[in-house]
């Protein structure tokens, strides 16, 4: 018999031994595979249930069963001010004062009431500048709201290609876009975290920079938030959006975020209200004048989902269990773990296009497959029928994110051999 023991393996379990964060693991529900466990590296998608979910949820169904309509102000979290309950830990990941978010609606909806605030063109100055491989829902939505005010995208939506190899936006790119087409530019929105590529932006720079020229300044956090520590207040940006379904963990199509910078905590923008956003000092009078509760929750038009919100709360308690920096320690180690391991192994299979930086990345690592046309698919296939789920992209991208809160480096480990299995033996 032979056996041969991979030294990787000893320092994978020796790693994981020693990580401080490993007992979150437990926290989570871990998709089966055979008697085992998935390698889940597709929290970047849809991130894991958190094991407090359940009873989150049986809680308000019970509260809707014993109280009814009292649960509004006797459940054992209230259902009138239940939004208040996730202030706290939103403001923490956000970087934000507790005003400046809100839990609500879905990202594309929110990033859309926000365009009605923010997006205030005129005659001189009415571009919208996103980045070229934006997430279509985002290249739809402001293409639309371009249309909305009479303009046309073909002229006003200008897309910023990435000028790096492998596909990164530098900030230098950036800051050419706004010297050449500034001035008729009235809004810049781009991503914390390039969905495709992984990329990481400097959310205070790019705000330095817009500003500067006389533009708004708003951010899709959908792959940041929870993955990044952020500091959207002193960023300086005008708002940003984001999903919870991603590194949040709080279930698919959960309740969305987002942030308004204080400075316009007060301001008469315009915008499209609902009973919800009314001040709540003054709502129930139901009167016909809407008085704007300052702040984020000025935006809000609907009583909230509770029901969809129970899981986001039992998720936040985690972060705010496991603190945002003490999670970005651990994902630096683990994703720069990951990426030596493939750059040492796979090198002749896999092509890493996020950037090496860990300052300009999260947890993901976005991977060329090299090879004929349907490789990276083949490959895909290979690993999710060893459990491993890593996420494709057309034509060639696939996403692994190793996520802190429940990946472990044996995880890598197992997923860098199933690939060189793979090269070895079914290519
Ligand atoms: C995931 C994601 C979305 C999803 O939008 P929903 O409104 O939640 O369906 C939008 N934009 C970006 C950049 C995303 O990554």
């Amino acid at each position: 018999m032979q056996t041969s023991i991979d030294p990787a393996e000893a320092e994978a379990l020796a790693r994981d031994a020693a990580d401080p964060l490993a007992p979150l693991r437990e926290e989570f529900l871990i998709p089966p595979h055979g008697d085992g466990e998935q390698v889940y590296f597709c929290g970047n998608s849809l991130g894991l249930q958190p094991r407090g979910v359940r009873a989150a949820l049986l809680d308000e169904l019970d509260d809707w069963h014993r109280l009814a309509v009292e649960a509004h102000f006797r459940g054992r979290h209230p259902w009138m001010p239940y939004h208040e309950e996730l202030r706290a830990p939103l403001a923490e990941l956000a970087g934000a004062l507790p005003h400046e978010v809100v839990a609500m609606n879905s990202l594309t909806v929110n990033l859309h009431l926000l365009l009605v605030s923010f997006y205030r063109p005129t005659r001189e100055r009415h571009a919208i500048l996103i980045e070229k491989h934006a997430f279509p829902s985002d290249r739809y939505a402001v293409a639309s709201q371009i249309r909305f005010h009479g303009h046309d995208p073909a002229e006003a939506l200008i897309e910023l290609d990435g000028d790096e190899a492998g596909g990164a936006i530098s900030e230098a790119a950036i800051a050419r876009a706004l010297d050449q087409h500034g001035a008729r530019i009235a809004l810049v929105l781009l991503p914390g975290v390039q969905y495709l590529t992984g990329q990481a932006f400097d959310l205070a720079a790019i705000s330095a920079l817009a500003r500067a020229r006389g533009c708004a300044i708003g951010f899709d956090l959908a792959h940041a938030i929870g993955n990044l520590p952020l500091a959207l207040h002193d960023s300086g940006a005008d708002f940003a959006v984001w999903c919870s379904y991603k590194y949040l963990n709080a279930g698919p199509g959960a309740v969305a975020g987002c942030f308004v910078h204080e400075r316009h905590a007060q301001a008469a923008l315009p915008r499209f209200a609902g009973w919800w956003g009314h001040d709540p000092a003054t709502r129930f009078q139901m009167g016909p004048q809407f008085h704007a509760t300052p702040g984020a929750d000025g935006w809000q038009l609907s009583n909230p989902p509770i029901l969809a919100l129970a899981p986001l709360r039992a998720s936040l308690e985690l972060f705010r269990r496991a603190g945002m920096a003490r999670l970005r320690e651990k994902s630096v180690a683990l994703t720069g773990w990951f990426e030596a391991l493939i750059r040492e192994r796979l090198d002749d299979v896999l092509a890493i296009v996020t950037p090496r930086e860990p300052a300009r990345r999260g947890c993901q690592l976005s991977l060329r497959v090299k090879g004929p046309r349907d490789a990276g698919r083949r490959l895909h296939e290979h690993l999710h029928a060893r459990g491993i789920i890593v996420d494709w992209r057309e034509p060639d991208i696939l996403r692994a994110a190793p996520v802190p809160l429940y990946n472990r480096h044996i995880d890598c480990l197992r997923f860098v051999r199933a690939v060189q299995d793979w090269a070895a033996h079914g290519r």
